[in-house]
């Protein structure tokens, strides 16, 4: 399955000078979206993860998959203010500005292998906060899934210690 035939690049989206990659065509194409499914579930077998970390929000649906398919409890990672319960976090740098992850701190065990699911890996800043609050409660990140990944925004320098699995990358 060639992915990047059915993803869909939209130029200057937020802003002026911003190449956005729209993976809701992959979504609504389900050859496409099954093709994602079997990729995460043969780089990540269940018996290798206690927890799948769905990222907010579009990793959210990559994760519900793997979690239905195999069974696998989902946490969410999401912005912060949404969780009611006990929450860790972590606020990282933007491009302008900061932002801050949280998760229910009593979704992350200690000794625990999660994966973590995004849908596009640019920076790697959100994902290395959502591998912050992992392991800072002595979980281990297991790997990293995301549909997308853009290297050339350096993400390397910031999750390269993680197992990373991306399906199409752009440079
Ligand atoms: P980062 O923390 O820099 O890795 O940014 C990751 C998040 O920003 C991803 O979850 C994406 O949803 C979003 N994102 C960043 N750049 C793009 C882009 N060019 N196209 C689509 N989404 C993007």
């Amino acid at each position: 399955m060639n992915l990047d035939t059915v993803i869909a690049k939209i130029p200057d989206f937020p802003k002026p000078g911003i190449l956005f990659y729209d993976i809701t065509t992959v979504f609504k194409t389900p050859a496409a979206l099954r093709f994602c499914l079997e990729q995460i579930c043969s780089h990540f077998p269940a018996e290798e993860i206690d927890g799948v970390v769905g990222v907010e929000s579009r990793g959210f649906i990559m994760s519900s998959l793997y979690a239905h398919e195999t069974q696998t409890p989902l946490l969410l990672a999401r912005k912060a203010g949404k969780l009611p319960g006990k929450t860790v976090s972590k606020k990282y740098a933007l491009e302008y500005g900061t932002a801050t992850m949280e998760m229910h701190v009593e979704d992350i065990v200690a000794g625990k292998r999660y994966l973590i699911v995004d849908d596009l890996i640019a920076t790697g800043g959100t994902l290395a906060a959502v591998a912050h609050m992992i392991e800072q409660q002595g979980g281990e990140v297991a790997g990293i899934f995301s549909i997308i990944g853009l290297p050339f925004l350096q993400y390397e320098e910031k999750i390269g210690q993680y197992r990373i699995i991306t399906l199409q990358d752009y440079h």
